[in-house]
């Protein structure tokens, strides 16, 4: 399911953690924070981002030691 946003508000959306830009991950329904040391998929829900830390997964890899 295409995540379906006006592009307008998208524009205009920043990742409530650090305030970077999102870009959208159509497949899994998500907008993913595009700054890499923050890295949060934010779900959207009914065409609504939930811009909710405590929703957000993590989309950083697991640390490898
Ligand atoms: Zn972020």
């Amino acid at each position: 399911m295409a995540v379906n946003l006006d592009p307008d508000l998208l524009s205009i959306l920043v990742c409530p953690k650090c305030r970077s830009e999102f870009r959208v991950d159509d497949e899994a329904n998500e907008l993913i924070c595009t700054n890499g040391a923050c890295a949060l998929a934010y779900p959207v829900r009914d065409d609504i981002p939930v811009l909710l830390i405590d929703e957000a997964r993590d989309t950083k890899a697991a640390p490898v030691d």
